[in-house]
Parts: C-alpha cells; structure tokens; sequence
C-alpha cells in the first residue's frame, strides 16, 4: 500500500471480502492524488442514485471528487475526461469483463488506474472481472476483515437469507434486498447446497 514508483501509467488493484476497507483505501489513494493536485476521476458500478453524491473525497485547498455512477465498462470509457490523470473504479466486481481493455488502455495511455472490488462472491468463487484485473495489475493489495463468528482473519462474504446461509444456486447479484452479508473466515463461512427448482430471480449469471 504504499506509493507505486512506476513511471508512465498502471494498474492497482484493492481487493478482498466485504467490510475489509476496500472503499476506505480507495478514498485514501484519492485523496493523496487529490493532494498532489492530480487531476483525479472516480468512478463506482452498480450505484443506487440514494447513494450518489457518497463517495466525495476534498482535499484542503477545496478541491472535490465525487463518484460517477456507472453500469457498464463501457459508459466508464464514455465518460473519461481525457485530462483526468488518475482513474478510480470502486466496485469494480460488478462491471463487464469490458473493463479488463478499459484499464489496460488507460494504463498505457499513461494513467494511473485504482480498481476496488469483492474477489470472491458469496459462494467463495472469484467475483467478475477481477480475477483478470488481479492478474494484469502492477501492484495488488488483497484486504481482509474480521470474521464475525471467531475473530478470525476474515475472507469470504457470507450471504443470509432471512438469517439463514444462501444457497449455492442463488443468484450472484440480488435484486431483492431480502439478503444481508457478514463477514466470515473460511472455516465460518457457510453456503448451503443448491436449492431444487428454486425460482431464480434477477441477473444472467445465475448458476
Ligand atoms: P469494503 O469497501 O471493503 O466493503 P469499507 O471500506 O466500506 O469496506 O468498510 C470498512 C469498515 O467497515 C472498517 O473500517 C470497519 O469500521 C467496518 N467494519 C464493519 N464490520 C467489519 C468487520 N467484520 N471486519 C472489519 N471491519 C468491519
Ligand atoms: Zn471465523
């Protein structure tokens, strides 16, 4: 986590379960860029317009960063302001494996891009995109939190259904808000086996 002595552009990565401060440690990184009177664009998938205006980050000479909204790599590719010299990407587990070319692109325009996202979903399984933005990263930095249970190092995000452990055929976005998180270690961690003939709701990738 510390500064990257790269020259020209690249790639970071924050990865790891919920709750292990990725989005704080994102905010951190602009921050600091926002310090260094970098010119500096947030981007966060999957954002709830109740949630717009969150992530604002302001540095001391008055300068602000909020969050833009974004549902696909390609609106992130639209929406660059080809000044910006830093590119921040929150949630990045949400996008389309579109974001894998974005990134890379931008890094070899000479940007510095900061990608935060869940490495794995809550089956324990690795989270969209991100194994590839893991893999062609300069620097990776894989968070954990506190396992809720034990106190254990934590790295996997359990998923409770009206307080009970998912199972392994829900889908891997919901869309009902009937569902609550944790954060577990691996032997905490808990999916149930796939349920038979339940109704599938929402996301095309459902198992
Ligand atoms: P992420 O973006 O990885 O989901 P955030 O940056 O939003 O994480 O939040 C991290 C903060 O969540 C921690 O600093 C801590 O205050 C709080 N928190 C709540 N539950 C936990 C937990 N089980 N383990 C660690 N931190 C937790
Ligand atoms: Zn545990």
């Amino acid at each position: 986590m510390t500064a990257v002595p790269f020259s020209g552009g690249w790639i970071e990565v924050v990865a790891g379960v919920m709750f292990s401060g990725k989005s704080e440690e994102l905010m951190r990184r602009v921050r600091r860029a926002v310090i260094a009177r970098k010119r500096v664009q947030v981007f966060k998938s999957h954002l709830d317009s109740r949630y717009a205006g969150l992530f604002a980050v302001s540095s001391h000479d008055g300068r602000s960063v909020d969050a833009i909204p974004v549902d696909s790599s390609a609106q992130i590719a639209q929406r660059i302001d080809p000044t910006a010299q830093v590119i921040a990407v929150d949630e990045a587990q949400f996008l389309d494996d579109g974001i894998v070319a974005v990134a890379t692109s931008l890094a070899q325009r000479g940007r510095r891009v900061i990608l935060a996202g869940l490495d794995t979903d809550f089956r324990g399984e690795p989270f969209g995109p991100m194994p590839q933005l893991m893999a062609i990263a300069e620097t990776v930095d894989k968070l954990s939190a506190i396992c809720v249970l034990c106190g254990a190092p934590a790295t996997r995000t359990q998923r409770l259904i009206d307080g009970q452990p998912a199972a392994w055929n829900s889908p891997t976005i919901m869309v009902g808000g009937r569902e609550a998180y944790e954060a577990r270690c691996r032997a905490c961690h808990v999916v149930r086996p796939a349920d038979e003939g339940q109704l599938m709701l929402g996301t095309s990738d459902e198992r």
